[in-house]
C-alpha cells in the first residue's frame, strides 16, 4: 500500500501566524481570550484551551481591559473599534484577508457595487461586508450571478479560501450582466497551491482522504474539488473516521488536509493507516 500526502496539507501561512501570535502573547500576557475560535478544529482548540488560551465567542464573556487576539478570519471595523475600546487587542487578521477588506473599502468608495464570491455565514465575509458600509453582495453560485440585474460598474472579489476554478466560472456568470467588471483574484496563494497539489493527487490514487473540521469551510471545499476528481474522496476529521471506510482494500491512497488541520492529525491518520493496512 503506497499513501501520497499533498504537498501543501494542513495549516497554512495564516493560520501558523496567528497560532504564533497567541503562543506569543500568552508568554508574555498570561492571560489571553481569542475572539470566536483561533481555527475550525476542534482537537487544536482543545489544545489551545489545555495551554491557556482561552476562547470567546462575544465580548461579554472576557473580562475588562483583558488581551484579545482577532483571529485570522478578521472582524468589521466596528467590531474592531468596540473590541480596541474595552480590551487590550492583538491582531492576528491574515495579511490575506486584510488585502480584500482594503480592496473592498477602496471599490465601495469608488462608487461600485461590490460582489464577494463566498458564504454569507462565514466570518471572513462577514468582517469584510463590515467595510462595504451595506455596498456589498454575498452570492455563492455562477447562477446567482449571472442573474443578478444588468449594472454599468461591479467590482468583485472572492473569500480567500475558495477554488480557482470555480471564482472563474463565478466571474463568468458576472460578464453576463455587468458592463465594466473589476476583478480581483482575492484567493490565498496558500489556498491555490493547496488545491493545486490535492487535485494533482487525487487524479493518482484509488481512494483520497481530505482531513479537517467537518465544521470547517476551506476543508469542505478542499474536499469537493478532490471529489470531483476522485468519486472516492472521504471527509475525516479523525483517525478514527477511518473505520467508517472500507479503506484496506486499496493500494493507493492520497492525503490532503484543511488549512485549519494540526499537524497531529496527519500525521495520526498516516501512522494508523501504515500499522494497519495490509502488506
Ligand atoms: S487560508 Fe489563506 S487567507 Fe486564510 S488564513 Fe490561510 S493563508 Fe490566510
Amino acid at each position: 500500500m503506497e499513501i501520497l500526502l499533498a504537498q501543501e496539507s494542513g495549516f497554512c501561512f495564516g493560520v501558523r501566524r496567528a497560532v504564533k501570535i497567541a503562543y506569543e502573547a500568552k508568554e508574555k500576557w498570561g492571560e489571553v481570550y481569542t475572539y470566536g475560535e483561533l481555527i475550525h478544529n476542534r482537537q487544536f482548540i482543545a489544545k489551545l484551551t489545555e495551554d491557556g488560551i482561552k476562547v470567546a465567542e462575544d465580548m461579554n464573556g472576557i473580562p475588562p481591559g483583558a488581551v484579545v487576539i482577532i483571529r485570522s478570519h478578521g472582524i468589521s471595523p466596528q467590531e474592531e473599534r468596540e473590541l480596541r475600546e474595552r480590551f487590550k487587542v492583538i491582531d492576528a487578521t491574515c495579511p490575506y484577508v486584510k488585502k480584500s477588506q482594503k480592496i473592498a473599502a477602496k471599490e465601495v468608495r469608488s462608487g461600485k457595487e461590490l460582489v464577494i464570491f463566498g458564504d454569507r455565514s462565514h466570518p471572513e465575509i462577514r468582517g469584510i461586508l463590515g467595510y462595504t458600509q451595506g455596498a456589498g453582495v454575498v452570492l455563492s453560485s455562477p447562477e446567482e450571478a449571472s442573474s443578478l440585474p444588468t449594472s454599468s460598474r461591479r467590482a468583485v472579489i472572492s473569500q480567500t479560501t475558495n477554488d480557482l476554478e470555480d471564482y472563474k466560472k463565478f466571474v463568468g456568470g458576472l460578464l453576463e450582466n455587468t458592463e465594466r467588471l473589476t476583478v480581483h483574484q482575492t484567493i490565498c496563494s496558500s489556498t491555490i497551491q493547496k488545491h493545486r497539489s490535492a487535485k494533482e493527487i487525487a487524479g493518482k490514487v484509488d481512494l483520497m482522504l481530505v482531513i479537517g473540521g467537518k465544521h470547517s469551510s476551506n476543508t469542505r471545499k478542499l474536499y469537493k474539488a478532490c471529489r470531483a476528481i476522485q468519486p472516492n474522496t472521504y471527509h475525516i476529521e479523525t483517525p478514527q473516521e477511518l473505520d467508517l471506510i472500507d479503506w484496506r482494500k486499496y493500494e493507493r491512497i492520497g492525503i490532503t488536509a484543511g488549512a485549519s488541520t494540526p499537524d497531529f492529525i496527519i500525521k495520526a491518520v498516516m501512522e494508523k493507516i501504515k500499522e494497519e493496512g495490509h502488506d
